[in-house]
């Protein structure tokens, strides 16, 4: 990896030791020759992987003896020519402690200084413009050195050796507060303190930070907050804090100690932890959420923010609802002028967009759930070399992937592919990965559904007319198509390097399925190269299609009426109907038109959410059922009948109708909504402990985005281990569709590799 400080550190340990020799990064890796007494070489040898610098991956290391050259002294030597496309780029660091001291300390020459940095910490990915990683193919470019920072540059002992970013207040980027105009209004560290005022006041901010504008206003405020939802039209949605310091976060959430070490470390994600009864946060930040998304600065910028602030602060991506988050200052100005109140801004560019990551933290558990700044674009290595493959993810929560030499890249959260804007950025994040690796992909690898943007983009390759100048190289290559949940299963067994046979619990919202029919409650047994759908949730209709979506009512009187007939009609979702619109309902869904046939999971948690009447309209994705899943009693272990029932020549399903119909019984006997929730999530891991059984398979994999829900992993996997099975659960990708990139490539590889064994 480069930036991370790997060859003054064994430039350091060799002078410690007294040894001779050098240091060179080469290629792959670092290459290093010592020579020295033997028992200070094997102390080299122990320290130089155990003491390693904490932002370096060692992924392999070899030692071989040989004869002594006679070297004088130890140097580091400069690795001449290209960076190789192997070359890891590292992720975004949040500033470290040490950087931090200096920038509180008024007699350092960096007293207050938003962009200090070293080689441990800092911006790496959001300024890096091409390989090899070297200021003049950064985004530092522009800012010459002065002799302070020079010195320090050039120092191997100094820990700003080699710190491409390495900035100071004589030579590096300075901050400004413009108006809603662009008008500067303050600089420097009266910028800061204005900045903080107005937050204080209730204003709304737009603040550049690491990988884009954030918008921020004081969490506490409520009348701030709901000004803040208005103008951005995000209507529900939770909005992540940004608290000053740990103590800041501990007063408005349970923070763990896994969590605190979490949002301390440098990839600084958004923890979503279990919010305090007594949290001094406005209710329009996270509406009827048990949890609140709370992250640490991220940069001496944000501390420094923060302190003039002096409270915890929303801090959304600044863009307009689903739009990719703004870079640039121009753009900020123009997209957010109507959002927001003042403008923190500086003159570093930002190389690409990058979010802030997010990771649920449940008791001792920790789940990525959009991999971005601190993460991206760190690699999977799945440990043997792969064929150079490109694979463009899903449609929602899309990230892209891109197989080089035994590393899988991953790209930066992209989002939902549903506005232009949104495709030209997974265009330009395209482009941008392979002109960092230089390398053409053989296989371009999307998922089977024909009207995912991502596949759409992949089929305009083929028309001349339609496809982006740059992309001619890719117009000829080939293609591959991968059901939805079968890479979400081969994405699981990838990350934990296990080739399987598995069985694939993938449980997500949608995906099309090899039927045509939409898939989301599958069991997929199978490895990489191949899968068979073993069972799945018994088929039902979507009335409306696309508006049982955003209507799981709509859902809900679906499931109803196939489990108890026209009663359907007395359930509190069936009385938000009016009669004609009942009879078009139960037209659709007789006749089989504008209601498509789905086995989707997540529309399951949708309409027993409405059936409870928790939810009967949505505003965005997951709603119904992290509400659902909020309310259930943590104690109640009761469950409904959920069969596993085969019907001649079908393959097994498991048949909801039961479980409907004992959960109404329930709601109508006067059992509180607490416990019918909690039986129903019982209910689903026990159902799919009943699939497990039935099959031959020693390791269960679950995958998809139903698996954010902390109670029915947790039973879920309570359930197979106890019954002896190995399962595994996503730790390095997001469970939902964040993680579709990384099995698209692990299925690709299997299915080149299978084609040369023949
Ligand atoms: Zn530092
Ligand atoms: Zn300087
Ligand atoms: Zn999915």
């Amino acid at each position: 990896m480069q930036g991370v400080g790997f060859r003054p550190f064994v430039y350091g340990l060799a002078t410690e030791l007294a040894l001779t020799g050098w240091v060179r990064n080469d290629g792959d890796g670092v290459y290093v020759e010592v020579e020295g007494p033997k028992r200070h070489l094997s102390s080299f040898a122990e320290r130089v992987v155990r003491d390693a610098p904490t932002r370096a991956r060692i992924q392999h290391s070899s030692l071989t003896w040989s004869e002594a050259e006679g070297f004088e002294t130890f140097e580091i030597r400069h690795s001449d020519g290209h960076a190789p496309p192997t070359v890891v780029v590292l992720a975004d660091g949040a500033t470290c402690d040490a950087c931090m001291a200096e920038v509180r300390d008024p007699n350092d020459r960096r007293y207050r200084y938003p962009f200090t940095n070293c080689t441990d910490c800092g911006p790496r990915f959001t300024i890096v413009k091409g390989l090899p990683y070297d200021r003049p193919l950064t985004t530092m470019a522009g800012f010459a050195f002065c002799d302070d920072c020079r010195r320090e540059y050039e120092d191997p002992l100094d820990r700003r050796f080699h710190a491409q970013p390495n900035a100071c207040p004589v030579c590096g980027p300075h901050v400004e507060l413009w108006d809603a105009e662009g008008n500067a209004v303050a600089k420097r560290n009266e910028a800061i303190h204005q900045a903080g005022q107005a937050l204080r006041e209730g204003k709304i901010l737009a603040a550049k930070g690491i990988g884009g504008f954030h918008l921020m206003v004081d969490a506490a405020n409520e009348s701030a907050v709901a000004r803040l939802r208005r103008r951005k039209l995000r209507e529900e949605k939770p909005l992540a804090i940004m608290a000053g310091d740990l103590d800041q976060a501990r007063a408005i959430c349970t923070v763990s100690d896994d969590a605190a070490a979490l949002l301390a470390s440098p990839e600084s994600p958004i923890a979503l932890m279990r919010r305090r009864d007594d949290a001094d946060v406005a209710p329009s930040v996270a509406p009827g959420n048990p949890r609140l998304g709370v992250m640490l600065p991220s940069s001496a910028f944000h501390h420094l923010l923060l302190e003039a602030a002096g409270r915890p602060l929303v801090a959304t991506s600044g863009n307009r609802s689903d739009e990719p988050i703004c870079t640039s200052n121009e753009q900020a100005l123009a997209d957010l002028a109507d959002i927001a109140d003042v403008f923190l801004v500086h003159d570093r560019p930002i190389a690409r967009h990058v979010d802030d990551s997010v990771v649920l933290v449940d008791d001792s558990e920790t789940r990525p759930v959009r991999r971005a700044r601190g993460y991206a674009p760190l690699p999977v290595n799945l440990g043997r070399e792969l064929p150079t493959i490109l694979a463009v993810g899903g449609h929602l929560k899309n990230t892209i992937a891109l197989a080089v030499g035994s590393n899988v890249f991953l790209s930066q959260h992209i989002g939902d592919l549903d506005t232009p804007r949104a495709r030209d950025a997974f265009e330009n994040v395209i482009r941008d990965f392979l002109d960092m690796y230089e390398v053409t992909p053989e296989l371009l690898v999307h998922d089977l559904h024909p009207d995912y943007a991502s596949t759409a983009w992949v089929e305009r390759l083929s028309r001349a007319d339609e496809r982006p100048t740059w992309a001619e190289a890719l117009a000829d290559i080939p293609r591959l198509a991968v059901q939805h949940h079968h890479a979400h299963l081969a994405a699981c067994l990838a990350e934990h390097g296990v080739d399987g046979p598995a069985l694939g619990v993938s449980w997500d919202g949608t995906g099309y399925g090899d039927d045509g029919t939409i898939w989301g409650g599958e069991f997929l047994l199978g490895v990489a190269s191949g899968y068979a759908r073993v069972a799945s949730l018994r088929p039902f209709r979507l009335p409306g299609g696309e508006a049982a979506v955003k209507e799981p009512r709509r859902t809900a009187l679906a499931l109803a009426l196939d489990a108890i007939g026209e009663r359907a009609f007395d359930t509190a979702a069936g009385t938000t109907f009016n009669a004609s619109e009942r009879t078009l309902i139960a037209s659709m869904l007789a006749k089989g038109v504008n209601a498509p046939v789905t086995t989707s999971a997540g529309r399951l948690f949708d309409g027993v959410a409405a059936l409870l009447d928790i939810r009967q309209t949505v505003s965005f994705e997951g709603q119904a059922p992290m509400e659902l899943e909020a309310v259930a009693d943590p104690e109640e272990r009761g469950t409904y009948p959920f069969p596993l029932v085969t019907d001649e020549g079908e393959r097994p399903v498991l048949d909801w109708r039961p479980l409907v119909e004992a959960l109404l019984e329930d709601r109508t006997g006067g059992t509180s909504i607490a416990v019918v929730s909690a039986r129903f999530h019982e209910s689903l891991a026990e159902g799919i402990a009943r699939v497990v059984d039935q099959v031959e398979a020693e390791t269960v994999a679950l995958s998809g985005g139903c698996f954010l829900n902390a109670r029915l992993l947790r039973r879920t996997r309570e359930r197979l281990e106890a019954a002896g099975r190995r399962v595994l659960v996503h730790r390095e990708v997001p469970p939902g569709d964040g993680g579709i990139s990384l099995g698209q490539v692990a299925v690709a590889a299997a299915h080149l590799a299978s084609r040369e064994e023949r």
